[in-house]
């Protein structure tokens, strides 16, 4: 049932990453196309975000794959959730040209299946021996794919949102959206407005260089969306990562929402909705699962990775089980009934329905949420695997979770250290209800 981390030398959890020009090179990407091409064949879809290398990456990916004789339909720029939505059921699989949230040197490249979701490990082993020992050969010239530009199918995506809340729920209400100069420029504002909405935008404009703030949606970044969400006198602040899977949020007073406050206030909803499991990876905050217990929920722990947390619900689901909800402590928010992947632009619009249908302030929610205190850090070793095993010893009278790495389970608190796969370092988080409890937690 537990999914098992796989180790992976060219991707990571989100798929490739790295530095145009350095590590990530337009060959690199044509190799990736070849081998997805060779593994998958049929009609692959296409897309990327806004940044400055996407035109060209997506074209050596296109050409990859043309060569190994796949039909492509380029979805132009779009959100990967989007992407994911129009592959579901429609295409043999997909490739998404975006380094997510990190600066803009970066790009990457995220492989999805069939059913919407990205590649899991087993599969994506396979695709990296492909590209390792490339074994294939482009086809002769009657057998080379087709190209079809389709940046119109993004309407599906706006609709099937858009229609998954009752008509009109946000007319009583404004909000500021900050899409990062990201390919959300396209949809959320598109979706809240059609819901009804009074929308205003800040960074919607398009632009690789993020001239207004960087890919990753952190409170320090969001200072003007902060200031503009108060002097428009807005519900709230909706901001996201630079290909717009996660959504974080700023209260109708310009404070940040915290992430896992976040998750736990739209478990709630959905808890009190639909009664089944929620889940999440280890490294979410205790909140959630204490207000999910009260709305009569369970919950699953999955290792770290939106991956695990997404094919776990589909498999529980399979298994005839009522999965309710799922998604990480970093707005990453996945909502099975729409698909099984972190979307930001649901998220966006699942907050406009719970504000409309409580009638109450966002900052009112939140508070009224149980309060914690996480603390995060990592520390620089190469001992990694030592540690772990030595706090195995150390803790052994404690209650322990080894879904990924040490979890040490207290009445009221918990630790997390985990060893990182690709760099020498661990990474520690204690989740209490008091700063201090966290604290002294770290001193043990
Ligand atoms: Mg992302």
């Amino acid at each position: 049932m537990q999914p098992t981390k796989f180790q992976k030398r060219l991707f990571g959890t989100n798929g490739v990453r790295g530095i145009v020009g350095k590590d990530l090179t337009p060959e690199l990407v044509l190799t990736i196309g070849e081998a997805l091409g060779t593994m998958r064949r049929g009609c692959i879809a296409v897309g990327r975000d806004t940044r400055t290398s996407g035109e060209t990456l997506v074209k050596a990916v296109k050409s990859g794959l043309l060569a190994t004789g796949c039909d492509v339909v380029d979805c132009g720029i779009l959100p990967t959730p989007a992407l994911q939505y129009l592959i579901k059921g429609q295409f043999d699989g997909g490739a998404m040209i975006t380094a997510s949230h990190n600066p803009p040197e970066y790009n990457g490249v995220k492989i999805i299946e069939a059913d919407g979701t990205e590649m899991g490990d087993e599969e994506t082993l396979k695709l990296e021996q492909l590209i390792f020992e490339p074994s294939f050969s482009p086809q002769s010239w009657e057998y080379i794919g087709h190209e079809i530009n389709a940046p119109y199918l993004t309407r599906k995506y706006i609709q099937a949102i858009v229609h998954h809340f009752p008509d009109r729920i946000g007319s009583e209400i404004t909000v500021v959206v900050d899409p990062g100069s990201g390919p959300a420029c396209l949809t959320t504002p598109q979706i809240l407005t059609e819901m009804g909405c009074r929308v205003l935008t800040l960074n919607g404009v398009m632009d690789g260089t993020f001239p207004g703030r960087l890919p990753e949606p952190s409170p320090e970044g969001l200072k003007g969306l902060a200031e503009l969400v108060v002097s428009s006198g807005a519900a709230f602040g909706v901001a996201h990562d630079g290909d717009a899977d996660r959504a974080v949020f700023i209260d109708e007073k310009g404070q940040f929402v915290e992430e896992n406050r976040e998750f736990a206030l739209v478990a709630q909803h959905m808890c009190h909705q639909k009664k089944g499991t929620v889940v999440t990876p280890v490294s979410t905050s205790l909140v959630v699962e204490m207000v999910m217990k009260n709305e009569g929920c369970t919950i699953t722990y999955t290792p770290v990775g939106s991956i695990y947390v997404a094919r776990t619900m589909r498999s529980l689901r399979e298994n005839g089980n009522e999965v309710v909800f799922g998604g990480e402590g970093n707005g990453g928010l996945i909502f099975p009934d729409h698909q099984f992947c972190r979307d930001g632009g649901m998220t966006a619009a699942m907050m406009v329905f719970i504000l409309a249908s409580t009638g109450q302030q966002l900052s009112t929610l939140i508070n009224a949420l149980p309060k914690r205190s996480m603390i995060k850090d990592k520390i620089s070793t190469s001992l990694g695997t030592h540690v772990l095993e030595s706090l195995k010893e150390v803790y052994s009278q404690d209650s322990l979770d080894l879904t990924d790495g040490v979890k040490i389970l207290r009445r009221d608190s918990w630790a997390l250290v985990r060893a990182s796969g690709t760099e020498p370092i661990i990474r520690i988080i204690v989740d209490a209800d008091t700063h201090n409890h966290g604290q002294v937690f770290i001193m043990n």
